[in-house]
């Protein structure tokens, strides 16, 4: 018996649920054995096959198919995106180089001058390799973008926003209008403001792409991401974004940057929770940025959600529901005083990475040491789900303790 892994259950149609839904129930899947809720973990790597020689559900090889429960991730976030598929990778930065390597030759690129970091140290050391030329613009500057995506045939336009470390944002419609005139492609990196928040594809971006170790997965227990497409299929630019996403699909099955099995369940765990998190780390996050907004020992904070941030107008137009967990506060004085902030905190944990239920607090400039762009008198600060006021207490001893001390 030949079994589809579409009918072991019936996933719903787009639109015949809300996004909260969708998520809460991971797509509503069920064990077609057992009727259990949860996936059961299947180690297998291999699949067998019946006496017609037909695979059961279509999985063969687990580099191929990845695990069952797979496509119940995939389908969770092309959901939430609105996307028409998605394709879940072992890491984000597996998810984002796949859109690189899979661009033609010799592409032209335009990217984000605020850009992930490790995304940023790939770009220069392996897009010579593929001579693919990587144009770095200011994107908050659509001016910029306009002149930069018209100079020469452009392929794609990268942008993310609110973007890592400093949280500048970018106007998605405007530069999915920009690039499309120039027929180029907008990919968006979502990983911040996470489809709770924004949905790029709904504002003309081509392809989503995210780092599902951070909010998606919202545990710090694993490492994961997703690309996410747009509709395609026609003519013109939704043709390029067919072949570039077969061309994704192909890498990702032969080149192998699967997400393990253990590890997909617990993604799909996760984001069942998803939209409560978002909203709780979100009301947290603003409630911190206003409380240190005017601080005697807080010379700026850059939080998209203050209306004093220069990235606000935009963020109000294209977020909703809130504007991420993720800020920043420029400590007044030396330097040497946010890393001492950094330093002096009990409750915030002083780690990188971001998006999990604990609070954590990073030097940026330190972490990413030689090269960084990142300010000085910089910290980042990624809001988890502890009680606003602890977090508030903690922060200000801190910050007074380095004023003493520095
Ligand atoms: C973490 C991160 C990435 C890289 O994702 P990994 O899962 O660590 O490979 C890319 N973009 C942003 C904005 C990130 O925060």
């Amino acid at each position: 018996m030949k079994i589809s892994n579409r009918e072991l259950y019936t996933p719903w149609a787009p639109g015949t649920v809300r996004r909260e839904t969708l998520a809460a129930q991971a797509d509503g899947w069920r064990c077609p054995t057992t009727g259990a809720v949860p996936p059961p973990i299947a180690l297998g790597v291999t699949f067998g096959r019946d006496g017609a020689y037909d695979t059961r559900g279509g999985r063969a090889y687990l580099r191929d198919q990845g695990a069952p429960g797979y496509e119940q991730a995939e389908l969770v976030v092309a959901g939430l995106e609105g996307g028409s598929d998605a394709t879940l990778f072992s890491s984000g930065m597996a998810a984002a180089t796949a859109v690189f390597q899979c661009l033609p030759d010799r592409s032209r690129v335009v990217v984000s001058e605020t850009l992930y970091f490790g995304l940023t140290k790939w770009l220069l050391e392996f897009a010579p390799q593929r001579s693919l030329e990587v144009v770095r613009v200011d994107t908050t500057d659509l001016a910029a973008v306009a002149g930069a995506v018209a100079a020469a045939p452009t392929t794609l336009l990268w942008i993310e926003t609110p973007a890592n470390p400093t949280w500048l944002v970018t106007d998605i419609a405007a530069c999915a209008e920009l690039a499309h005139a120039a027929g180029a492609l907008l990919a968006v990196d979502n990983t911040v403001a996470t489809p709770v928040h924004t949905r790029p594809l709904e504002l003309g971006a081509d392809l989503v792409m995210h780092s599902a170790t951070k909010y998606l997965n919202g545990h710090s227990d694993i490492v994961a991401g997703f690309l996410v497409a747009g509709e395609r299929g026609g003519a013109g630019r939704s043709a390029v974004l067919a072949e570039l996403w077969e061309r994704i699909d192909l890498h990702r099955k032969l080149a192998g940057p699967i997400l393990g099995t253990l590890e997909t369940y617990l993604l799909v765990r996760g984001m069942r929770t998803l939209h409560p998190r978002m909203r709780q780390i979100s009301a947290t996050a603003l409630e911190i940025a206003e409380h240190f907004d005017g601080h005697p020992l807080v010379s700026r904070v850059g939080y998209p959600g203050l209306a004093s941030d220069p990235g606000h107008a935009v963020a109000a137009r294209q977020m909703t529901g809130g504007f991420s967990g993720m800020l920043s506060l420029y400590v007044d004085g030396p330097w040497e005083r946010s890393l001492q902030t950094a330093k002096n905190c009990e409750l915030f944990i002083r780690a990188t990475s971001l998006g999990g239920t604990e609070s954590l607090i990073e030097h940026r400039f330190t972490f990413e040491g030689a090269g960084s762009r990142a300010p000085r008198e910089m910290v980042r600060l990624s809001i988890g789900l502890e009680h606003p006021a602890d977090l508030i207490n903690d922060l200000e001893h801190a910050l007074e303790k380095a004023a003493k001390e520095i």
